[in-house]
């Protein structure tokens, strides 16, 4: 790769929807100084003021079309259900030329939903950065979210692989080690890594909720770990979630189904008794904890102790990570 690719730069960047993630994506360009200009959009004016408070853009504008005018890199942000219409909205504005990416949690669906409205669809680059917390909005961005966390490329048959090599070498720039798979397939990991982990922390948030009223303030007062880090995980942006469950329904009904035919299982080992079969899993499941602390995908709480408050926020699945 030449030393341009491997350090992008690029006129005018126009950043689709700026919340956590292109937010966060903006400071890096920032601080590595990768674009001469950067161009915000947002649905209210009131996200794009604060956007402009924390030097997130040059320019701001709640028109899709007009944000993307001139911009030779397009970052589509917003909540996936809301893609298809914003590309609508953008492509009259688009340059031919312009890389097209995005930072959504799902892949097959935001294909489809992109790629006919674009001039040209080789351009369009579909990517997800694997990093996230439980908050939202401009106020929550900082720019080493992406340091040491993965960022899946899913580049189609047609998708021009220069336009490829840049979005890889602008993710690299950011910190992030790059890797590449199909969107189907991204799709079903992120389903047993991601989607469900928070599905089950929404289910066991909702049932407290749903308890009796003096019963949930105990819960509450005792909270220990397990169910803390469950409602931090259930914090996460209701809409962004929305959209995930709606957009990637078979690879999560069928871990849904994987896992529910397990939690019987257990069930049933509780019921007899059988505490072999309880602390086989229990010991297997601690050398998974064992090996994704290894890969660097989670921090060992002593560690943790030690880090600041936005460091240990900054965990792959540290809530709003799908
Ligand atoms: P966010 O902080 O809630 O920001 C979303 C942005 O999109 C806001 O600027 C919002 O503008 C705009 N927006 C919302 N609905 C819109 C619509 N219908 N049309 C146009 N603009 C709209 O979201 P985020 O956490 O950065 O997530 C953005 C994307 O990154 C999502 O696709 C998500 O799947 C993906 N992602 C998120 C995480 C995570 O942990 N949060 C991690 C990896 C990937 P207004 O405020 O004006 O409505």
């Amino acid at each position: 790769m030449s030393p341009a690719l491997e350090r992008p730069h690029f006129r005018r960047v126009a950043l689709i929807g700026i919340g956590l993630i292109n937010g966060s994506l903006s400071l890096v360009m920032r601080r590595e100084g990768l674009a001469d200009e950067i161009v915000a959009c947002a649905r209210t004016e009131t996200t794009l003021a604060k956007a402009r408070a924390r030097g997130l853009a040059d320019r701001t504008t709640t028109v899709p079309r007009e944000a993307v005018a001139g911009a030779d890199l397009v970052v589509l942000g917003t909540p996936v259900g809301a893609y298809g219409a914003v590309a609508e909205a953008m492509a009259p504005g688009l340059d031919p030329e312009a890389i097209v990416t995005d930072v959504g949690s799902i892949k097959a669906e935001v294909i489809r939903a992109v790629v006919p409205h674009l001039p040209d669809p080789s351009r369009f680059v579909a990517a997800h950065p694997v990093a996230g917390t439980e908050h939202s909005g401009p106020e929550a961005a900082f720019d080493t979210l992406f340091e040491r966390r993965h960022c899946i490329l899913t580049p189609i048959e047609d998708t021009d692989p220069q336009a490829v090599r840049t979005v890889a070498a602008l993710w690299r720039a950011a910190g992030s080690n790059v890797e590449t798979m199909t969107p189907e397939h991204h799709d079903r990991v992120l389903a047993i890594t991601s989607h469900l982990p928070h599905l089950i922390a929404y289910t066991i948030v909702g049932t407290v909720a749903d308890l009796e009223q003096h019963l949930q303030a105990e819960v509450l007062r005792y909270a220990a770990g397990g169910f803390t880090d469950f409602t931090r995980i259930a914090a996460s942006d209701p809409v962004m979630w929305r959209d995930v469950f709606l957009h990637n329904r078979e690879a999560v009904l069928e871990m849904l189904g994987r896992f529910t035919e397990d939690l019987a299982a257990l069930q049933r080992a509780i019921r007899w008794g059988e505490g072999d079969k309880l602390q086989d899993l229990f010991t297997r499941t601690r050398a998974i904890r064992r090996g994704v602390i290894k890969e660097g995908q989670a921090y060992d709480r002593r560690v943790l102790a030690n880090a600041t408050a936005g460091e240990a926020d900054n965990g792959p699945d540290a809530g709003g990570n799908p």
